[in-house]
């Protein structure tokens, strides 16, 4: 295939609107990047997508994930890729690789996951969330269906949406990347780098196995870049860079009262109730405007003015998220939203001491549990921010306990605890690549050509992707390229993909692939 890219391509086009004695206008050029042409080859997929959806692919189900993986297996060969099925106790996930990589080209890892989430199938407002069902928005603003052959028609309305399991999330991104092939192939225009493709089979399922596999395999999956296709496009349907994501880590605190629940007539103002010494503990950790206040939590995380610069600039709608989430006022953690994310959290996601409602009894409680989680950051080990809070417990004066307290320690100690973690696995790690980055260059400057604009970029993500894995085993920077449409449903019923974003994605997707790197 001839090497064209759209920049020599647009040097061509220029050449001819020279040669037809200017008669060209600026549209024409503006056509250079083959819309058209990954538009066609966009809808030129739609059957193979409904296709694609109809295969059940919770990860909980072996047999299930072996037919995703062979079906995607052969769409890959149909397009000339090499593949592999890479094994994984009986849930293989996919390799392949474009043949005909050039030497000394930068090689770029595209990472995709295969599985999706559990369904409930009564949840959803069709037949089967396996049974992919194009649907369009009414005057009253409800979706109805319509005929799955319109899909296929001549012009499918941007507006109308795919419905089904893994629609968007993950499977949509894959089918893209075909296209995208497809629109390349259909234009003689070879990639610009050396692609590799790995799809995961238990992502939805935390990626338990993802590092292994790696390991196992890491002359196959080496890469200089990797680049994940997955999660959401920014609010605004923009076209989004995500250059990170928090972590996750959990643990459970304990606070100890009278040995059992003790009547409250006998007891009350004698026996100290732990709900309220737990209160009076949490509260202790953060001030009255949400930031954390045990010593050293925020310390390692430094915001340069180009950072605040660039998360200003993503436009996020903070009075309707506000009113979605039906708050009045945010916490005063970061001056914005993006901001905010950039910190560790430290987050109470339940609580409980004895019971509540009709069940409630006039008792004080024998037991307080708060059970919290962190969304850590990578500049801060989460061991050591779970260090710092139990010496911040410590601190306020609790004898920390090893499961239930000892008589001999109830007779000791005024103060008793018990606070308990597990060590943070690669897949729930904190990872971030720098906004300045050559990968970071190189994926802007192939969306302003695309796009003729800058993308929305954001620093860190709050929620938390399984990147920390492949990073942690491939040592090599990432960014995520989400391209599917923020209100899709991901991970609940009537998940759904709007075929604009479809089509836009395949655009995406042909852009990166034919932008050299490093970006020029
Ligand atoms: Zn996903």
């Amino acid at each position: 295939m001839k090497k064209l890219s759209r920049r020599s391509l647009s040097v061509s086009l220029s050449a001819v609107c020279i040669a037809a004695a200017m008669l060209c206008s600026a549209s024409l050029q503006a056509a250079e990047v083959g819309v058209a042409q990954t538009a066609a080859a966009a809808k030129g997929t739609f059957k193979e997508w409904v296709e694609a959806i109809a295969i059940p692919n919770d990860s909980i189900v072996a047999a299930d994930i072996q037919r995703n993986t062979a079906w995607f297996e052969q769409a890959f060969k149909r397009r000339g890729f090499r593949t592999q099925q890479l094994a994984n106790d009986g849930k293989p996930m996919l390799f392949a690789e474009l043949p005909g990589n050039k030497a000394g080209a930068t090689t770029v890892l595209f990472y995709a996951h295969l599985d999706g989430q559990a369904v409930t199938p009564s949840e959803w407002q069709q037949e089967s969330p396996w049974k992919p069902t194009l649907k369009q928005r009414n005057a009253a603003g409800q979706w109805e269906a319509l005929p799955i052959e319109q899909l296929y028609g001549a012009n499918p309305n941007p507006e109308w949406r795919l419905f089904g399991r893994a629609a968007a999330d993950d499977k949509a991104p894959i089918l893209m990347m075909l296209a995208a092939f497809d629109a390349l192939k259909a234009s003689g225009v070879t990639p610009s780098v050396n692609v590799k493709i790995l799809l995961d089979a238990e992502e939805e399922k935390g990626s338990p196995s993802l590092g292994k596999v790696i390991d196992q395999n890491q002359a196959l999956l080496k890469a200089d870049l990797l680049v994940v296709l997955d999660g959401p496009m920014h609010a605004s349907n923009l076209p989004t860079l995500v250059f990170g994501n928090r972590g996750v880590a959990q643990a459970t605190l304990k606070v100890f009262g009278p040995r059992q629940d003790s009547h409250s007539g006998h007891y009350g103002n004698y026996a100290a109730n732990p709900a309220q010494t737990m209160a009076r503990l949490l509260a202790s950790m953060k001030d009255d405007d949400g930031r954390v206040t045990i010593a050293g939590y925020y310390d390692a995380v430094k915001l340069d003015d180009e950072s605040r610069r660039v998360m200003r600039a993503v436009p996020d709608d903070e009075v309707a998220l506000r009113k979605r989430l039906g708050i009045a006022q945010a916490e005063k953690v970061g001056q914005n939203y993006q901001e905010a994310m950039q910190y560790p959290t430290l987050n109470v996601r339940g609580m409980q001491a004895a019971d509540v409602g009709a069940k409630a009894r006039t008792i004080v409680p024998g037991e307080a549990i708060a059970e919290l989680d962190l969304r850590t950051v990578p500049e801060t080990d989460p061991q050591v921010l779970l260090g710092l809070v139990k010496a911040h417990i410590e601190k306020q004066g609790f004898h920390l306990v090893n499961g239930r307290p000892t008589d001999d320690e109830r007779a000791r100690y005024p103060k008793l605890a018990a606070f308990d973690y597990a060590r943070v696995s690669a897949s729930s790690m904190a990872v971030r690549t720098d906004l300045a980055s050559p990968i970071g260059k190189w994926l802007r400057s192939a969306f302003v050509k695309t796009y003729g604009k800058e993308p929305v970029q954001i620093r860190m993500m709050g929620g938390t992707v399984p990147t920390g894995a492949m990073v942690g085993a491939l040592k090599i920077p990432f960014v995520i390229v989400p391209l599917v449409n923020a209100d899709n449903n991901q991970h609940s019923a009537n998940e759904n993909m709007r075929l604009g974003n479809y089509i836009d994605g395949v655009q995406s997707l042909t852009g990166i692939l034919t932008e050299p790197f490093p970006a020029k």
